[in-house]
């Protein structure tokens, strides 16, 4: 699949003030930046912008302020974390918007870098309010978007801005994130294998209905196997089952039957009957027997194995959701043998995907960070992507 969107490297940058659109939602605690990959994985485009001598305004959102000025949602500290990592002083704006957003740009020198106060302080953000998109317009010669974690949501800054800032151009991390999902949905070597784990069937359906056409096995664990077991008449204990989505379980199983996908559920799970105590009480169970008063908390001994069979000759994989409740180490196995898993065949060869949010946090928890092919910086936006919807943020930009 090729990019069809003009990149940062289609336009000149000298003395333009570059505005860029970069995903700076990162974890921020007492204000220190836990967690920098969605900043370094912003480096390419920046470090491009300076050294062709543009003046890189920065602008991001971060949390959920709702629309408020709340102190605690600043990107103050990610200014400075972010200029560390750039090795060159980030001036931070407190705000967005405004005289202060414009004097500030206007004493910018050619290849100084800058970062905007967080959009969503703003309700116009959210709301994509052409009022907001407009203000922010004043700031830019050129749009370049970077910010694949926000590319599903149609906001002021990432589908308001595009319309009034021409050319509007996707910088290296979005050219990235798309070709890497799009070329292994149209184009995948086989066999094409999902794996599909989280806490609910309701936030992946549309996944599943949508992979199921194109991958030759889908892999299912977490919380969401449990709703299908409930389908399948299984006993499931205390386990998290989503009482309003067993029929629709039914529909995919009956789908997946005269399917050419195979359709892989766990067949057994590790079990607790309490999962916050210290002291956990846990063991294996078959999927079809969990006993009352336990709930499954992730997949079992012999689903690991039948995952490893079933992910052994893959030469595609895309991988997003635990396989179990793994923020707690005693139940974190199975999230952990699949990152594992996916490291090996990524050395034979495979081409392995892993689709953001807990799954990228699981990966690089159990130190495989490097041995995958790419980790997704947005998980959001990399499901609607296998959802095979489009991502407005995309579509806002100019064609090649
Ligand atoms: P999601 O955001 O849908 O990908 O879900 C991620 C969450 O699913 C994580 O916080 C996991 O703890 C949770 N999860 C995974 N497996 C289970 C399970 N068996 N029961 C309850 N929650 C689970």
């Amino acid at each position: 699949m090729s990019f069809n969107k003009l990149t940062i490297d289609d336009i000149d940058l000298k003395g333009k003030r570059v505005l860029i659109r970069v995903d700076f939602n990162v974890p921020v605690d007492n204000g220190v930046v836990a967690d920098d990959t969605r900043l370094k994985a912003t480096l390419p485009t920046v470090s491009k912008t300076i050294e062709s001598g543009g003046k890189a305004i920065l602008m991001s959102h971060l949390g959920r302020p709702k629309g408020q000025k709340k102190p605690e949602f600043s990107l103050k500290p990610v200014a400075e974390a972010f200029g560390n990592l750039l090795g060159k002083e980030v001036t931070f704006v407190d705000d967005c918007l405004g005289s202060k957003a414009t004097e500030a740009v206007n004493t910018m020198q050619d290849g100084d870098c800058l970062l905007l106060e967080n959009l969503r302080f703003y309700p116009g953000e959210e709301k994509n309010d052409p009022e907001m998109a407009k203000s922010l317009a004043i700031l830019a010669d050129v749009y370049v978007n970077d910010a694949f974690g926000a590319a599903h949501r149609a906001h002021a800054s990432t589908a308001g801005v595009p319309l009034v800032v021409q050319p509007a151009v996707a910088g290296y991390l979005m050219k990235k994130e798309i070709e890497y999902l799009g070329n292994a949905v149209a184009n995948p070597k086989r066999p094409f294998v999902a794996i599909l784990g989280g806490a609910k069937i309701s936030g992946k359906i549309d996944v599943i209905s949508n992979l199921m056409d194109k991958v030759n096995r889908i892999l299912i664990g977490g919380g969401m196997a449990y709703t299908f077991f409930v389908a399948k008449n299984y006993n499931v204990g205390n386990s998290l089952v989503e009482k309003d989505r067993i029929d629709m379980a039914k529909e995919i199983l009956t789908r997946a039957k005269s399917s050419k996908c195979q359709f892989v559920l766990p067949v057994d799970s590790m079990i607790a009957t309490d999962i916050d105590s210290s002291a956990v009480n846990t063991k294996s169970a078959p999927a079809e027997k969990i006993p009352d008063g336990w709930m499954g908390v992730d997949i079992g001994p012999k689903t690991r194995s039948l995952f490893r069979e079933k992910l052994a000759d893959a030469k595609t994989v895309v991988w997003n959701g635990p396989m179990g409740i793994f923020e707690k180490t005693s139940f974190a196995k199975g999230t952990i043998e699949i990152a594992s898993i996916l490291s090996k065949i990524t050395q034979k060869g495979a081409t392995t995907i892993v689709g953001g949010g807990d799954s990228a946090s699981a990966v690089k928890k159990a130190g495989f960070t490097d041995k995958i092919t790419h980790i997704s910086t947005g998980g959001g936006a990399s499901l609607e992507f296998l959802e095979g919807k489009e991502l407005p943020g995309v579509t806002a930009l100019t064609d090649k």
